[in-house]
Parts: C-alpha cells; sequence; structure tokens
C-alpha cells in the first residue's frame, strides 16, 4: 500500500534543494551556499549536522521560517543580515544595521598586518594598535587573536557600530586587551602607535546607487560613503597617522580599485612613504597598502 506523505515535511535534503532552486530562480549570485547557510540557521545545525540529518522532516514551522528569509534573500538581503553575524578570520561576528558586513577582501589586511609584523620580529611584543572604522570590530579583532601581546583602540563615529564591536571582543574573550573610542577618524586619539589600520569608506558618492542592492539598501551609508571621489577619508587619516605613529610603526589601510596611486600620493604629502608592495586580494586586486614614515 502507497503511503501519503503529502501532509509531512519535506526532508533537510529536500528543504535544501528545492531551497537552492528558488535562490538560483530568483536571480541570487550564491544559492547553494546561501541555501545551506539558512536552512542551517533556522535548524540550528552546521554543515557536518545537516549532512547527518539530511533525511528529518521540516516542522511547518521551519518552513515558514524558511520562506521567509528567501523572499528576503532575493529581495536582496545578504545572508549575513538574515542571520545578523558573518564569520571573518575564521571568528563569529554579530552584526547590527549600523556596521558593514565585514568582507573577505578584507581578511588581505589582517594578512598585511600579521606579515609585517612578522618579517620585524614583533609578533610577540606589546604592539600598540589602533583601528579606524572599527565597524563591527572585524579587523582589530582578529589581529589581537593573531598578536598574543598586542592591546588595541577600535574607534568609530556610530556608537550603534562600536556598541557591537564591543559585544563581539566580550565574547571572543578579547575585551581585556581592547578599548573603543568614539571619534573622527583619530581625532579623539593620542599616539603613539605601532600599527595604524583602516578599511575606511572608499566609495566616490556619486558610485553608491549602482552598487549591488546588498551593498547599496543594507550596509550602512557611512560606512561605504569616501566622498566625492572616494578619497576623503584617506586625506584626514594620512594626515592624522603621520603624527601618531611610533617610530618604525606603519600605517596600513584597505583601497578600493584604482585608488592606489592617488592614496600613495596622499600619503606622501602627509610625510609618509610605502613600506613593500601593495598586497592583493583573492581576485587580484591591490586592496592592502602599508606606509611608513618617510626618512628625513
Ligand atoms: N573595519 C570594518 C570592516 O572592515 O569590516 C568596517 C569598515 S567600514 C568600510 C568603515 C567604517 O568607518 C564604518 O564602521 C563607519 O561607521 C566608520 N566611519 C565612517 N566615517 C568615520 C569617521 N569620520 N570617523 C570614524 N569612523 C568613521
Ligand atoms: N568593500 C566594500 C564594497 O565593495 C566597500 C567598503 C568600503 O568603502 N571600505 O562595497
Amino acid at each position: 500500500m502507497a503511503v501519503d506523505f503529502s501532509h509531512a515535511g519535506r526532508t533537510v535534503e529536500a528543504a535544501r534543494r528545492a531551497l537552492a532552486a528558488r535562490l538560483r530562480n530568483g536571480g541570487v549570485d550564491s544559492p547553494e551556499l546561501d541555501a545551506r547557510l539558512l536552512i542551517g540557521a533556522v535548524l540550528g545545525l552546521d554543515l557536518t549536522g545537516l549532512i547527518a540529518q539530511a533525511a528529518r522532516r521540516l516542522t511547518a514551522d521551519e518552513q515558514m521560517r524558511l520562506d521567509r528569509w528567501a523572499a528576503r534573500r532575493i529581495a536582496g538581503e545578504p545572508v549575513a543580515r538574515l542571520l545578523g553575524r558573518k564569520e571573518f578570520w575564521g571568528l563569529d561576528f554579530a552584526l547590527s544595521p549600523a556596521t558593514l558586513v565585514p568582507r573577505p577582501d578584507t581578511e588581505t589586511i589582517v594578512e598585511a598586518a600579521r606579515d609585517i609584523v612578522r618579517a620585524d620580529g614583533r609578533q610577540d611584543d606589546a604592539l600598540r594598535i589602533v583601528d579606524i572604522g572599527t565597524g563591527s570590530g572585524a579587523i582589530l579583532l582578529a589581529l589581537l587573536r593573531e598578536l598574543p601581546r598586542a592591546t588595541g583602540v577600535g574607534t568609530d563615529i556610530s556608537l550603534d557600530a562600536l556598541r557591537t564591536a564591543r559585544d563581539n571582543a566580550v565574547r571572543l574573550g578579547l575585551s581585556g586587551r581592547i578599548a573603543f573610542v568614539a571619534g573622527d577618524y583619530l581625532a579623539a586619539l593620542a599616539g603613539p602607535f605601532d600599527l595604524i589600520i583602516s578599511n575606511p569608506p572608499y566609495i566616490p558618492s556619486g558610485d553608491i546607487a549602482a552598487l549591488a542592492v546588498e551593498v547599496r539598501e543594507h550596509d550602512p551609508r557611512r560606512a561605504l560613503d569616501g566622498g566625492g571621489d572616494g578619497l576623503d577619508a584617506y586625506r584626514t587619516i594620512a594626515r592624522q597617522a603621520a603624527g601618531l605613529l611610533a617610530d618604525g610603526g606603519t600605517l596600513i589601510l584597505e583601497i578600493g580599485q584604482h585608488q592606489g596611486d592617488d592614496v600613495t600620493r596622499l600619503a606622501d604629502a602627509a610625510g609618509l612613504a610605502p613600506h613593500g608592495r601593495p598586497r592583493a586580494d583573492l581576485g587580484g586586486v591591490p586592496r592592502a597598502l602599508a606606509f611608513r614614515r618617510s626618512p628625513r
């Protein structure tokens, strides 16, 4: 006798496949990955759990939550916003509407900083680090993980972002080595610092409307908007940083596409010279520039 399953929920595996197909048809770029992350979050399972429980059936409530998320994802909301979390440097970061979703490309900044510190043989020193525009705290917390004796200051103009960064520091067990300060770039700080790091807003204002909906409607405007030519933040940061770097200290900046020459020129005008070559991200785009005080 045939068994009627029509009223029973889909299995995890069938739901995952149906969701991936729905996301793909809705024009989502990474439908398989997004489907896995969304189902995993609804069921509270990681990848291994999803595989182990592939035959378990979804409840009506779970299916409903998944359907709602699918509709929002297709309308342009990033998975990280739906979940309120994003992995960066292998660490789990909570997000809020005031924080940028940390990007994989930004791990290039962490790598550049780590490698410069190692090349100087200073990985076990009590380095003083500042991360300007810390957002979720991603760059600074990743670096404090890498550098066990370093201490850091995270600054941001957004108090909401700083609250989220502080919560992340507490959850990652790093709050004892970190302070958060609200202010305009470095204006509220006294140095000296061994490492000054920033992924500042660098999109030219007029280009924001043409960005993907995920970015333009879901990342905070002040995390993106670099002014008319995209370089406003670099003008201020280069000038302020030159006065706050310790002897032998390094400024490391994330840049957008084609901004390398302009940022190098602004740094030069502030008395800073390139240190090493630009470091490219996974897509081969120059992403991290390092500077030190020019020899006098
Ligand atoms: N560091 C985080 C990351 O890489 O994921 C966030 C980078 S986001 C591109 C730029 C950050 O700079 C935002 O958190 C924004 O609030 C902050 N910001 C914008 N203008 C600022 C200013 N004048 N002073 C300090 N922070 C500012
Ligand atoms: N990398 C982000 C993007 O491409 C921009 C972040 C920034 O302005 N620093 O949307």
